[in-house]
């Protein structure tokens, strides 16, 4: 099997540093680059500033020279929700996200200069990770700074899906700081499994989790141009190792 370079951005997301992670152990496989706004976070996770850009995705040239003889792109940027202010004792905490930082500028704008310059430098596979809620414009998530966070992923996704690259766009349930390989995946569309999870079971799945999907997606032709919602079963037989057929079950358009 030849060797795949993969350039993945958020290398210093929460996601993002466990694919980097899981694609540097596979070294025989992946050649992997990462890509994150913060030389001294990249120090931290990893280090060393080998194999990494740094740059921002709002900036169009920083990508240009990251994506040189990329065949693969993982895309896990996303805006980053900061608290605002000091919360009050007794209310829920306020959100907000920095000035020039709203979901249109990243999670729109930012993922579409990623999937131009892609294009243009021969990139010939993105695995995008999204969100599930996408569908319901008054999901809070939505709410929070105005932003509309969901809605500009999904937009996004539909440019991804008609830029004519390869994709796979993996929309994650709500995201757990918890092992991974422990637990039966489940994929699906349009929010079914968030609006009607299985068995009551809570739409979610460990970071871990979705990692190696995106690890098997980059391999595997059965997730060349699907999207899908992904969630999981709470821990416990039976596992999923099977990720061509966890593919096979998905469908290509949003
Ligand atoms: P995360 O930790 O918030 O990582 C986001 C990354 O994007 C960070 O590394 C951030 O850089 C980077 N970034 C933001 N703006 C940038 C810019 N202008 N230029 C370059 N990099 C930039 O992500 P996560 O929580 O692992 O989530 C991964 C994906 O799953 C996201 O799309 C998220 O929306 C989605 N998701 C999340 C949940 C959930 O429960 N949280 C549920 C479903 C889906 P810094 O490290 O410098 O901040």
């Amino acid at each position: 099997m030849s060797c795949l370079k993969v350039l993945v951005t958020g290398a210093t997301g929460r996601t993002g540093s466990l694919v980097v992670k899981k694609l540097q152990e596979r070294s025989s496989e992946f050649e992997v680059w990462g890509f994150a706004r913060s030389q001294s976070k990249l120090q931290e996770y990893y280090g060393t500033l080998d194999r990494f850009f740094v740059g921002d995705i709002r900036d169009r040239s920083s990508l240009e020279t990251a994506m040189q003889g990329c065949q693969a792109l993982v895309i896990l940027t996303s805006a980053v929700p900061l608290l605002k202010g000091i919360p009050q004792p007794g209310q829920p905490p306020q959100m907000e996200f920095a000035p020039g930082e709203l979901p249109e500028a990243i999670d729109y704008e930012g993922q579409v200069h990623q999937i131009d310059v892609a294009k243009a430098a021969g990139v010939e596979h993105i695995v995008l990770v999204g969100s599930m809620g996408g569908t319901n414009p008054d999901h809070f998530l939505n709410k929070i700074g105005n932003g509309n966070i969901l809605i500009w992923k999904r937009k996004a996704e539909q440019y991804l899906i008609d830029s004519g690259i390869s994709y796979t766009i993996i929309r994650a349930g709500g995201l757990l700081d918890q092992p991974g390989g422990k637990r039966q995946l489940l994929v699906g569309k349009d929010d079914v499994l968030l609006n009607h999870p299985p068995d009551g079971i809570p739409p979610s799945i460990p970071r871990s989790d979705v990692a190696e999907v995106v690890v098997n997606a980059l391999r595997e032709p059965t997730a060349r141009n699907k999207a899908f919602d992904l969630i999981s079963y709470p821990e416990g037989d039976p596992v999923t190792i099977d990720f061509a057929g966890l593919f096979a079950q998905t469908t290509g358009g949003l």
